[in-house]
């Protein structure tokens, strides 16, 4: 998870900055670049499954703006869930979104934000 919060990963965004034969194109929609932001937050797949994982926590969610928006989120007590159980949501998932990517750029799988949201939860529950 330090390595996603201090932008360390090895996105394809910034993989192209170092090889010319790496496409930036995010593996999760196609469509965006993969920046950190936009594959953990931004892309429309994440934001599905950020989607499901806020109403299992009871939040009223509208998706996440950029990521000082998401570890303001991360960082705030409040009386909907508590704060250990907002951590390990937040750690699972980000590792899932990173896992779900792995897996369609090495073995081509595909799993749906449902699905993915499911291995999240019965990994917590
Ligand atoms: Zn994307």
């Amino acid at each position: 998870m330090w390595l996603v919060f201090l932008n360390c990963l090895p996105t394809r965004d910034r993989l192209s900055r170092w090889s010319t034969n790496t496409s930036p194109t995010c593996c999760l929609c196609g469509a965006g670049n993969e920046t950190r932001d936009h594959l953990f937050l931004v892309c429309h797949v994440s934001a599905s499954i950020w989607e499901h994982v806020m109403h299992r926590l009871g939040y009223q969610w509208h998706g996440f703006t950029s990521w000082n928006a998401f570890t303001d989120w991360l960082c705030t007590k409040d009386n909907v869930t508590p704060s250990t159980l907002k951590l390990l949501a937040a750690h699972t998932t980000v590792y899932n979104i990173w896992a779900e990517r792995n897996k369609r750029l090495h073995d081509g799988a595909v799993t749906s934000p449902a699905g993915t949201f499911e291995m999240d939860f019965s990994r917590v529950q």
